[in-house]
């Protein structure tokens, strides 16, 4: 490539940002020793970060534990049930009222493009938690995985209290 093309290259593409998930500590190595990690956000145990920004009398709305990208939810009941088979139809309609709220709130804060809502239900599926929880996974047009390295791109990282605190805000400004 000539120095000409690069620099054509540096003035074409608008400026664009990325965004890109700051893992919490033992996200990337041991995970908290508790016998079930989503009891545990319920039962507010010190040992587990507290990433939760919604509850009400039979569920609650955290940021995942584990997000891989922002906005990246988590939606269950507060019984310790492992398969959806196992839920009242209150906490069902309730998962699925703040599925399609959090969808609404990404959408508009973030400009995601997409979702993948979710469960993984048993062995075999992905699921790494036993007790049975709603993922709802914004998807951007850029995601960093796609990242062409010539493109003008500034990543922005996002840490997941940081996200709680956004996103908890938006949750109880937003009627629904
Ligand atoms: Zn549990």
């Amino acid at each position: 490539m000539s120095l000409n093309e690069e620099e054509n290259l540096e003035l074409k593409p608008p400026r664009m940002n990325l965004f890109s998930v700051n893992k919490l500590e033992y996200a990337k190595g041991e995970r908290p020793k508790v016998d079930c990690i989503l009891c545990a956000v319920r039962d507010k145990n010190p040992l587990v970060d507290n990433l939760q920004i919604f509850e009400s009398d039979l569920t609650i709305v955290s940021v995942n534990l584990y997000p891989y990208n922002p906005g990246h939810l988590i939606i269950f009941p507060k019984r310790h049930v492992t398969n959806i088979t196992e839920l009242t139809d209150e906490e069902a309609l309730e998962i699925h009222k703040f599925t399609a709220k959090a969808v609404q709130i990404i959408s508009k804060a973030w400009g995601a493009q997409g979702f993948n809502v979710g469960y993984n239900l048993g062995r075999n599926s992905g699921g790494s938690i036993a007790h049975v929880h709603q993922h709802v996974v914004p998807r951007f047009p850029n995601e960093v995985g796609f990242l062409d390295v010539f493109s003008n791109t500034r990543i922005v990282v996002y840490e997941p209290y940081k996200m709680k605190k956004e996103l908890a805000q938006l949750w109880s400004s937003t009627d629904t």
